[in-house]
């Protein structure tokens, strides 16, 4: 078996387990290995129960001496209550809402139980332990790792693969340079797989640890590092930034702290020869837009053209109107590129943009086709960057001559994470929200408050505001319980019947799509009912009434991009979160939610509550992802592996050295055609 291999050479993966690991992006042998352990069940020895300590995870063996479950057929919820004996004491094992454990257990049979020790009124008790019946070859003693689940594979079988898969591990050499592996003290590749499989002591696991994170950052800060070390010296757009001045005093209000400290950090690298390449995160709401038209003011005024480019049509929309509203006094020519044009409208355009008659452009990845051509392009500026990748972002820029680059999001992006993620950017933060913004009223709802949710949306519809419903749907579903756009339209278009309520989703002819946001940004439709197409950007500032069906449907950080869309006028915004099926980790969003407005703390949350895995669309961004969630608990060693890194590439900058060979082939590897290596 070899590293590369498909994970169905692994005995006893079939067609169908295979599809359950590809599901969670394991695909070879190596992927499975590197799906690391989340924690480690300390089950090396056997407590007596006479020795027990609360508030401690502990193995029991024990024999069962009573067996009580009080439920019947028609009350099956009754917690069902053992009794063990080693001997030494006594321990009571609980379960609650036992009826389907209650057969599983004989009394005076041997079984084992792992669990967090309780005490009770004197009597010392486990809740919901694992259990397992003397001699089950799946009770396994010692460090066991617990691994994050992958549905339809249990964790004994998840465990017995990577068994299987290690074989391929054991002849893994060391890649990394020596002078590195010395200085930095790392565990050998093997060594370290090894040890977070199947550990024989915690310090083996924090060996292995280190080496697996320090490794995967490696890669990535040399890449980074690398691709910096080339683009160094290109000479690039130089911008007058002193045009500022003039824009910033015709905005109708001050610039915010953070908008200015942003700006500040923009107007040096504009000013640099070398491209800008920055990054600029704010929560939504904080004003990203006016720093972006204020550096395409600067660019244009300074004889380049400008281009912004955004994920959706809507959104290219939306950036027109308010691009020619702010630029049309002062005589800058805006166009607005979509993928639905037609042919001779898009031909006139593209000569217009060509023969420099266009100073601005804004529209959909439609800017990076081929036919596409610049006059003189000196700033490209993507919103929602996360949902572009670095190559296209690269490819826009090439339009130009080294462009300086600007990329805005609204995903808010812990720094640690941000500097990984992004780690080619710099990174400019809007920390300060405009003055005067009154902070949305969050709630949540079960089903059965929908009548007073939507008697209270009424009001506010009377009152002159303007609401969005979303569902997780476009239309109504056979199989899943799910609300969708299509019907809810259906059901508050006649509860709502002196309003003018109206239907959005993406399915919709995009002329469609354009006049109901034209018409509800003008005010003449009140409530807007839809599906995440309005996840982002969308700015009315009268609207002030967010309501979210099967709210647990959606994940964190779209919760509060939806929910942004609201609160960004003077009024009052509300948002309501309706909760049709409450699983645990939908309960901990929606209580996250529903305490906290500010993006850069729920992106933490978030990312404690994912885990492992895609972090924060990592994927979509083009970099790596990062599997191990331990790196952002241990930003010491991110730093260690950067300066590793900046180490390496200080003395072969194209990583083309025997030594640096490890390294570049999986810089290679995991930047792809991202990274200038190309030789
Ligand atoms: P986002 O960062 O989400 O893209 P926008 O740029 O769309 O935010 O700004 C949201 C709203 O706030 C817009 O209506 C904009 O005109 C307004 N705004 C931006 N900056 C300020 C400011 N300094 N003071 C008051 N309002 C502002
Ligand atoms: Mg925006």
């Amino acid at each position: 078996m070899e590293l590369n291999d498909s994970v169905s050479k692994i005995k006893g993966v079939g067609p169908k387990k295979r599809e359950a690991l590809e599901a969670v992006g394991i695909q070879t042998v190596n992927d499975l290995l590197q799906w690391f352990p989340r924690r480690y069940d300390d089950k090396r020895v056997i407590t007596p129960i006479a020795e027990l300590e609360p508030g401690k995870k502990l193995l029991v063996e024990a024999k069962l001496i009573s067996r009580r479950y009080s439920g019947y057929r028609y009350k099956k919820k009754a917690p069902l209550a053992l009794l063990a004996d080693d001997g030494t004491g006594t321990l009571e094992i609980v379960f609650f809402n036992g009826s389907y454990l209650s057969n599983l257990f004989n009394v005076g049979k041997i079984y084992s139980f792992f669990g967090a020790v309780t005490e009770n009124n004197g009597r010392l008790q486990m809740i919901h332990p694992e259990f397992h019946m003397a001699g089950d070859k799946d009770d396994i003693r010692g460090l066991v790792p617990e691994y994050p689940p992958v549905p339809g594979i249990s964790q004994p079988m998840l465990r017995k693969f990577i068994s299987d898969a290690m074989e391929a591990a054991s002849g893994l050499e060391e890649w990394l340079p020596e002078k590195t592996v010395k200085k930095y003290h790392l565990a050998g590749p093997a060594f370290s797989l090894t040890n977070l499989h199947f550990p024989s002591d915690e310090k083996k696991i924090l060996q292995g640890r280190y080496r697996m994170v320090f490794e995967e950052m490696i890669v990535m800060e040399a890449g980074i590092a690398s691709m910096r070390a080339s683009s160094r010296g290109a000479a690039g757009t130089v911008i007058d930034s002193s045009f500022a001045k003039e824009f910033i005093d015709e905005l109708p209000f001050d610039l915010t702290e953070g908008q200015k400290s942003a700006w500040s950090e923009i107007v040096a690298d504009l000013a640099s020869t070398a491209p800008m390449n920055r990054l600029v995160q704010g929560d939504v709401g904080s004003g990203k837009t006016v720093i972006a038209e204020t550096a395409a003011y600067c660019a244009v005024r300074s004889g380049y053209q400008a281009a912004m480019m955004v994920p959706t049509e809507l959104l290219a929309n939306q950036h027109y109107e308010t691009f020619t509203h702010a630029f049309s006094k002062f005589g800058i020519r805006i166009g607005l590129l979509n993928g639905g044009m037609k042919a001779g409208e898009k031909k006139a355009l593209l000569d217009d943009l060509a023969a420099g008659r266009i100073d601005i452009i804004v529209g959909t990845h439609a800017i990076i086709e081929p036919g596409v051509v610049f006059k003189n392009l000196g700033l490209v500026i993507t919103d929602e960057q996360h949902r572009f990748g670095v190559n296209q972002r690269k490819l826009l820029s090439e339009k130009g001559r080294e462009p300086d680059v600007m990329v805005m999001t609204a995903t808010p992006i812990p720094r640690t994470l941000a500097v990984i993620v992004f780690g080619d950017l710099d990174i400019s933060e809007i920390r300060s929200m405009p003055k005067g913004r009154k902070k949305i009223k969050t709630s949540s709802g079960y089903p059965e408050d929908r009548p007073a949710i939507y008697d209270f949306v009424g009001k506010q519809l009377q009152e002159g505001r303007q609401a969005y419903v979303v569902a997780p749907l476009i239309s109504d579903s056979d199989s899943i319980d799910v609300k969708s756009a299509e019907g809810l339209y259906e059901e508050l278009k006649d509860r709502f019947s002196g309003f003018n309520v109206a239907l959005l989703h993406g399915a919709m002819a995009q002329d469609e799509k354009d006049r109901i946001m034209e018409e509800f940004g003008a005010g003449n439709i009140d409530m807007l009912v839809s599906t995440v197409v309005i996840e982002i950007g969308i700015d009315v500032s009268n609207a002030t009434v967010m309501v979210i069906e099967d709210a647990e449907r959606f994940g964190l950080a779209q919760l509060h991009q939806l929910r942004g869309r609201v609160g960004r006028g003077e009024h009052q915004s509300y948002c309501f979160l309706i909760v049709n099926n409450e699983t645990e980790i939908a309960k901990e969003r929606i209580a996250i939610m529903c305490k906290s407005s500010d993006g850069f703390e729920i992106a933490e949350e978030d990312l404690k509550l994912r885990g492992p895995g895609d972090i924060m669309g990592t994927r979509q961004s083009g970099l790596p992802s990062v599997k191990m969630t331990d790196i952002i608990r241990h930003p010491e060693i991110v730093a260690r592996a950067k300066q590793a890194a900046e180490e390496i590439v200080k003395d072969d900058p194209d990583l083309t050295m025997e030594e640096d060979k490890g390294i570049r082939d999986r810089v290679m590897k995991a930047f792809g055609k991202d990274i200038r290596l190309e030789i």
